[in-house]
């Protein structure tokens, strides 16, 4: 059977904080286009607190591991990034349960209700030039996937896919949420910093189901 475990889990949440920490100086210099020139030093700080916290030792099940991965993000993120990706996470956790082993309906619920955290947190909408814009379409592109027969692997490169493109199509929108907004019209022109750690975010969990 097609499943993810807490060691893939594991795995993905590890390659993240690799990738946003290789990839912090990009971040947060999209950052400083349009808002404060912190996104890269808040995921790297963040992630970097969630694997030490964890420590090397793989948590007994899903919810324990990714509520886990919320509260150390919450805790450790001062910026607007730190409570809406602890949300995701928390809200993964509380809809996966505690189980040792994801399948792919299971795996897409629990990405469905993450995004519907966010945007309880968040209030954003699809064209707000925020991290929601590679989030949905991605969930949307996981969910088309699996309900289309593909297996975990190809619904994630899918998903990822979907995420880029929604990255990329940040560029020309002005931002209606977060410190992007303060620039208005000034704000176009500039791909979101949070759509960006996003892409990384479907990328990475990608790479760890492969
Ligand atoms: P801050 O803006 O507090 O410095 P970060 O720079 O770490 O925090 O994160 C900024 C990112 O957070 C934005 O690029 C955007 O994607 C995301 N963001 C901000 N506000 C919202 C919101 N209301 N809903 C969804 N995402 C948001
Ligand atoms: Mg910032
Ligand atoms: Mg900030």
């Amino acid at each position: 059977t097609d499943t993810i475990g807490t060691t893939t889990l594991l795995d993905w949440i590890t390659r993240f904080r690799d990738a946003v920490v290789e990839k912090r100086d990009w971040l947060t210099e999209l950052d400083s286009a349009i808002g404060d020139a912190d996104h890269g030093a808040n995921m790297a700080r963040g992630m970097t607190a969630v694997v030490d916290k964890l420590g090397g030792g793989v948590p007994a099940t899903a919810d324990e591991l990714l509520k886990g991965v919320g509260m150390t993000l919450v805790s450790s993120v001062g910026g607007a990034s730190g409570p809406l990706y602890g949300t995701l996470f928390l809200r993964m956790g509380m809809t996966a349960g505690a189980v040792t082993e994801l399948d792919a309906a299971a795996l897409a619920a629990a990405l469905r209700a993450g995004l519907e955290g966010i945007v309880a947190r968040g209030k954003a909408e699809a064209g707000d030039k925020t991290m929601f814009d590679a989030m949905s379409p991605a969930v949307d592109a996981f969910d088309a996937a699996i309900g289309g027969g593909a297996d975990l692997a190809s619904a994630s490169r899918r998903a990822a896919e979907a995420a880029a493109a929604g990255r990329d199509a940040t560029l020309p929108l002005v931002a209606r949420k977060g410190r992007a907004s303060y620039l208005g019209e000034r704000s176009a022109g500039h791909i979101d910093p949070g759509a960006a750690s996003t892409a990384i975010l479907f990328d990475t969990l990608a790479a760890a189901i492969a």
